[in-house]
């Protein structure tokens, strides 16, 4: 049986990161992935937004991981020639009920550690979007975009530069763990036994089924899995805006928002459709709840203008009655296997969160 020290499971963004910072810190690491390339899955079908870290509960692993893990990834872009944009973004109030919350998304944000959230009055927010009807907003200065796949394929360039190996068409099938190695089966085409000392699942929306398959893992530890669709449209007008455009949350979702894309494309979604299983397709039925949502800050998109785009899928941990949840990356202290670690529910945001987990990961995997 070959003998490797780590082995990452899966080639997302999460899983890119990890490899990079293990390699980087002179441990041989391995990345199989069930798919032909890396970042198929949930790292390409996201919305590339920058996020601040406003919302997530305070002292949550996503409020930590989302503020340095932004600040780590700016500093990565610039230095690496990632293409982004520190855009911004606005948060916006369409009736005075909804002024009175912009005070307590101002205060929640700066109890985690996003102090630079600027109030401005509908006017305001005018002179700056002028397209935009509110009555009042939260302009982020923080916000911004990025191009993912560019940014994956710089972990990966680091990580081999680093020394790691990457073995496409290669899914995890089964583990064993035993003492202070773990045995993995690895299918595809040329399947074959590996042991390590380190095993990473971040298989995204597979995490938890990975697990369920690794042998001495405490079923009791691992978390159930529901599937949240997110559905897009794009548009075919020109949208009048230079920075992202949220309304004020709703229950269980951000509401119907406006992104762009680098080249300036707006995008709005994704919504949240909670669905049995695995599929991608965008019911274009869904325009009909998008276009009095989108009109409320947007008041002339024209009618026709939406068209279905693509979707992704976020891979929660708890049922659609529980508003938050938090990424659950689990280490031998949780679940007493000793060389594992599980990376469950890393929905958004797991992007600009990437090389904070990473760092995370890497400090767990010391320990
Ligand atoms: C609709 C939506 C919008 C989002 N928007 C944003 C955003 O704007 N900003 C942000 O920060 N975050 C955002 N996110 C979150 C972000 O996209 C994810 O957190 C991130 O992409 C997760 O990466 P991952 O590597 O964990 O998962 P994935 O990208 O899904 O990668 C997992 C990999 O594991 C592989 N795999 C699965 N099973 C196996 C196996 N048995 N063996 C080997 N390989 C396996 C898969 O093929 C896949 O390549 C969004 C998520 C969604 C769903």
């Amino acid at each position: 049986m070959d003998k490797v020290e780590c082995v990452v499971v899966g080639a997302g963004v999460i899983g890119l990161a990890i490899a990079r910072r293990l390699a980087m810190a002179g441990r041989e690491v391995v990345v199989i992935e069930a798919a032909e390339a890396i970042g198929t899955v949930t790292s390409s079908r996201n919305s590339e937004v920058i996020h601040a870290g406003i919302y997530y509960p305070s002292g949550s692993l996503m409020a930590r991981m989302c503020v340095s893990g932004k600040q780590a990834l700016y500093a990565y872009c610039r230095d690496h020639g990632i293409p982004h944009r520190n855009c911004g973004k606005m948060i916006v109030a369409t009736s005075e009920a909804e002024t009175g919350r912009l005070q307590a998304i101002k205060a929640h944000a700066e109890t985690n550690g996003v102090a630079d959230l600027q109030p401005l009055t509908g006017e305001g927010a005018r002179q700056i979007e002028p397209a935009l009807n509110c009555c009042a907003a939260l302009l982020s200065p923080s916000t911004g975009i990025v191009d993912s796949h560019a940014l994956m394929l710089a972990f990966r360039g680091d990580a081999e530069a680093a020394g790691a190996a990457f073995a496409f068409h290669a899914p995890l099938l089964h583990g064993k763990a035993d003492g202070d190695r773990i045995e993995i089966g690895v299918g595809g085409e040329a399947p074959l036994m590996l042991e390590c000392r380190l095993l990473i699942n971040a298989a995204g929306l597979a995490a938890t089924t990975v697990a369920r398959n690794i042998d001495g893992m405490p079923l009791e530890r691992i978390p159930p899995a529901y599937l949240a669709k997110g559905n897009y449209f794009s548009c075919n007008a020109r949208a009048p805006f230079s920075r992202l455009i949220y309304p004020v949350p709703e229950p269980g979702g951000l509401g119907v928002h406006l992104t762009l894309d680098l080249a300036g494309q707006a995008r709005f979604g994704p919504d949240v459709e909670w669905i049995d299983s695995i599929d991608y397709s965008v019911d274009p039925a869904r325009a009909e709840r998008f276009y009095p949502a989108i009109r409320r800050y947007w008041p002339t998109l024209p009618d026709g203008a939406l068209m279905p785009s693509y979707a992704g899928i976020r891979p929660k941990i708890v049922p659609p009655a529980v508003a938050v949840q938090d990424f659950n990356i689990q280490g031998p202290r949780d679940h007493g296997v000793h060389g594992l670690i599980n990376l469950f529910g890393i929905e958004s945001p797991g992007l600009t969160s990437s090389l904070a987990i990473a760092d995370y990961v890497a400090e767990l995997a010391a320990a």
